[in-house]
């Protein structure tokens, strides 16, 4: 038996921690390790976790492990795979991280057009094992981004999801260990109200360790994108806004203008420069496709066309999304319309002469798939919203501060055009623990339905260190 701490009557510590050791077969790092540090820091640098207890799990047993010990010593239990939004406590406290990126198998299975993959998994691994078989997943627009932090949010891609829909909504089974340390298998007929809940509002409910969804056969896509100078933005925006009203489903396209940083990797036109990027996802062979981006070429002089036909594989090369880890700050907006009022106060608070010190504002056309409830339905609160920008900064210390600030005016300067709804994944960890937020997102009912689905889940909010619904 273990001995217990006298005061708390929880199992000590230090012996609790060597049982952990025991049962673990990743890594079970304190701050005192030399790999703590590194275990602990994700795709964005602003928010480096400094957890009492860090779990490195390599498999199923280890994530069991790791809530049934954050349990016995009241911990509340954060997960991280990629770490693009992981929401965490400021500084040092008494909870506990799983880290799951060694959890990265994948595998494939063609006659059912299906993926299984770990907790781990990126969308690269999926993307290029999915290929050899003549398969596409509803990939996101970053080859790095996390399978299931995606998936469980909803998941908006920039090739398929206006003909497709959610990568949530081809999500056919997930296994996930629950708040008790229990492995539970959950599907459409084994729990529908929780297959429900899991899907839209992330990790609320537990650690999901494997997930089934569908594939499609796609293998190449007409797609890329149009640099344009950043002074020619509301005459491009015009042209882009009229040729939305011509596109069929089958294409999915998104604007953004940003200051690109002096990095060696891009090409020397862009480098340290302020261009719009138009994107464009078509899944139509190049002589289509040609035809289709017309007259957005012919919308003011092209600094670079990286349009061209693709193989799926190259999903990535649509928005060109940034890989480094780097210190980021961003927002969401949801938008009922992107009028020309919208495209007019869009111009102003990003253009040369608004002091604008954000790297990227974009907006995604949504629409389409989208708009529709797939036949499982799922807590996915956005579907009718026709547009979201994103926007982001990248800066540390003092120099995050303006561009915070930065943010919440672009946030307040769209805010007549914005909507009740948003994308969960576009979400800042700073929205993660207000509950008027929360509410607002996925709005009254689906939230309290969420909270009835948490109480019976996890009435302890063990898993509260999330964009969190609270169990009521
Ligand atoms: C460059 C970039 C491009 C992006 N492009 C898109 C896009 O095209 N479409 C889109 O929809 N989103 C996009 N996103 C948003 C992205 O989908 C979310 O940030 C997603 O949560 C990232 O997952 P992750 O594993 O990378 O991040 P993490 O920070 O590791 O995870 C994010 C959150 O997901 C939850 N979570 C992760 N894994 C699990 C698990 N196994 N069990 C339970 N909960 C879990 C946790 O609550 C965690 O806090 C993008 C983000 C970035 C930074």
């Amino acid at each position: 038996m273990n001995p217990s701490d006298s005061t708390t009557g929880r199992p000590d510590r230090s012996h609790a921690l060597s049982a952990l050791r025991n049962a673990v077969s990743g890594a079970v790092l304190t701050p005192d390790d030399p790999s703590y540090e590194a275990e602990c820091t994700g795709h964005n640098l602003l928010h480096v976790a400094r957890p009492a207890v860090v779990v490195g799990a390599v498999a199923v047993e280890d994530v069991v492990a790791a809530v049934r010990f954050a349990r016995s010593q009241d911990m509340p239990v954060a997960v991280r795979n990629a770490g693009h939004q992981t929401v965490l406590p400021e500084g040092p406290g008494e909870w506990l991280l799983i880290t799951t990126g060694r959890m990265d198998d994948v595998r494939v299975d063609p006659h059912a057009r299906t993926a299984t993959v770990g907790a781990g998994a990126r969308w690269r691994k999926v993307v290029d094992a999915s290929a050899k078989h003549g398969l596409a997943p509803l990939a996101g627009s970053a080859p790095g981004v996390g399978v299931l932090g995606y998936t469980l949010g909803g998941g908006i891609g920039p090739l398929l999801s206006r003909s497709h829909g959610y990568a949530a909504d081809h999500v056919r089974r997930m296994d996930m260990v629950t708040a008790d340390g229990e492995v539970l298998r959950v599907t459409p007929q084994s729990d529908p109200e929780l297959f429900w809940a899991m899907l839209g509002c992330k990790g609320n409910f537990g650690v999901v360790v494997s997930m089934e969804f569908s594939l499609f056969p796609v293998t190449r896509f007409y797609g890329g994108g149009l640099y344009f100078r950043g002074e020619d933005t509301a005459q491009v925006l015009a042209v882009w806004r009229q040729w939305l009203t011509t596109l069929d489903e089958d294409t999915t396209t998104s604007v953004a203008v940003q200051r690109l940083p002096e990095a060696p990797d891009l090409p020397d036109v862009l480098r340290g420069s302020f261009v719009l990027h138009v994107r464009v996802g078509h899944q139509g062979p190049a002589s289509r496709g040609e035809v289709l981006v017309a007259p957005l070429r012919r919308a003011a002089v092209c600094l670079l066309d990286t349009l061209a036909e693709r193989p799926v594989t190259e999903v990535g090369e649509i928005h060109v999304d940034p890989v480094r880890p780097a210190p980021v700050s961003g927002t969401s907006v949801g938008l009922r319309e992107f009028s020309a009022a919208t495209a007019e106060a869009f111009t102003a608070l990003t253009d040369a002469d608004s002091g604008c010190p954000l790297a990227s504002v974009e907006i995604r056309a949504l629409g389409g798939a989208l708009d529709r409830q797939p036949p499982v339905p799922n807590a996915v609160p956005s579907r009718g919203l026709p547009f979201v920008s994103f926007a982001f900064g990248v800066a540390e210390g003092e120099r995050a501060e303006p561009v915070q600030k930065y943010l919440a005016a672009y946030a307040e300067g769209m805010s007549p055009w914005a909507d009740r709804r948003d994308i969960v994944n576009f979400l800042s960890p700073e929205s993660a623990f207000d509950e008027a937020e929360m509410r607002r997102v996925f709005g009254e009912e689906r939230y309290t339905r969420l909270a009835a689905v948490k109480r019976r889940l996890d009435p302890g909010n063990v898993f509260r260190l999330n964009h969190n619904v609270l169990p009521g």
